[in-house]
């Protein structure tokens, strides 16, 4: 049966390497956050939330619209508790999906106000992120984003980055709508980042074209590039890319969700993975897209021919290309070799 998720699948270890905490909350705490914290959203009820926020065969299928709905499940998170219960949450459900590596990420300058300091919101997601760490043996690390269509929000999102880079902060992205900055733009905001080793990861290629790409890799020092649609349009970055192991995070559901690729079968994840790109699959956002990474991996498989040799190549990749310490990356690697060694490809 085709929609039948194998049991192999879900017990896979897998790396959530691109995931939104705004995105990814669970429909009952929105609900619940909106109540506790008197937040207007336009819904009542769960059913009400669905048509609002997941992105389910709705139109039109752009960024824009995709984002409209993150808006919604961002505005319900008021205090550093919320943050802590959304991050705990998120780790939760993928734990049951054996997610052995969390990233998640978030920009934490969406959510400042006067009430609700910067560093107060950074604490409470790592909270979070510790708690799921300790009581499911999973690897945790938080990705702060800057936001392309502001400088201001984007140089105070590096300073707490750099703030908690030994607390629990692995990372920097660049996320929001494509085309207002391009990536060049931040190389001076950006300065602390490089300075301080922090890796960078950026969103790219998604609605744009593989110029952003280009930007990213060679004025932001990305050592990962989030969905990289379009870098198909150009086979010298696919083969640096390759050459250095760029991690490039694929998210084959929100591609289609945001009209990055007109349907599945179109995307050009299996052409990246064959040409030996450090390809991962991730979720991007679980809520808005009604996904979870084991339904990522079935879609791959269902959808695109992915055999089980394949689908195991790339949950490695995902460990393979994750910001964390080597040792505890050779741990996890070795024993997932020890596992599935004979079936790798
Ligand atoms: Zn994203």
């Amino acid at each position: 049966m085709k929609n039948k998720i194998p049991k192999w699948l879900i017990e896979m270890p897998k790396a959530e390497l691109h995931c939104h905490l705004g995105g990814s909350m669970r429909l009952d705490t929105i609900l619940d956050l909106a109540s506790n914290n008197h937040v207007r959203i336009p819904a009542k009820n769960k059913e009400e939330l669905i048509k609002q926020v997941v992105f389910k065969n709705k139109e039109p299928k752009s960024l824009q619209a995709y984002l409209k709905g993150i808006k919604i499940c961002e505005s319900v998170l008021r205090k550093p508790e919320d943050f802590q219960r959304a991050a705990y949450e998120i780790c939760t459900d993928a734990a049951k999906e054996n997610v052995k590596v969390m990233e998640l990420r978030f920009g934490p300058t969406n959510y400042a106000s006067k009430k609700l300091k910067l560093h107060e919101i950074v604490e409470g997601a790592l909270d979070g992120l510790k708690k799921a760490e300790t009581k499911f043996n999973m690897y945790t690390g938080l990705i702060i984003c800057g936001i392309k269509t502001n400088m201001r929000a984007t140089k105070r999102a590096v300073e707490i980055a750099i703030n908690y880079q030994d607390r629990g902060v692995v990372g920097f992205d660049l996320a929001g709508k494509e085309n207002k900055h391009s990536p060049k733009e931040f190389k001076e905001i950006f300065k602390p980042i490089f300075n301080n080793f922090l890796p960078v990861t950026i969103h790219a290629g998604e609605e744009d074209t593989v110029e952003s790409i280009k930007e990213a890799l060679i004025h932001l020092h990305a050592k990962r590039i989030g969905h990289g649609v379009s870098l198909r349009e150009n086979p010298k970055i696919i083969k640096y890319m390759d050459s250095v192991r760029i991690g490039l995070e694929v998210c084959p559901t929100s591609n289609i969700d945001t009209g990055s690729i007109s349907d599945i079968s179109t995307h050009p994840v299996r052409d990246y993975f064959y040409r030996g790109l450090r390809v991962c699959i991730n979720t991007d956002n679980r809520t808005i897209s009604d996904t979870n990474l084991t339904k990522e991996y079935l879609l791959l498989q269902n959808e695109l021919g992915f055999g089980k040799p394949e689908l195991l190549s790339l949950a490695k990749n995902g460990f393979k290309a994750a910001f964390m310490n080597n040792s505890d990356r050779r741990k996890i690697l070795d024993e997932f070799d020890k596992k599935y060694g004979l079936l790798l490809k």
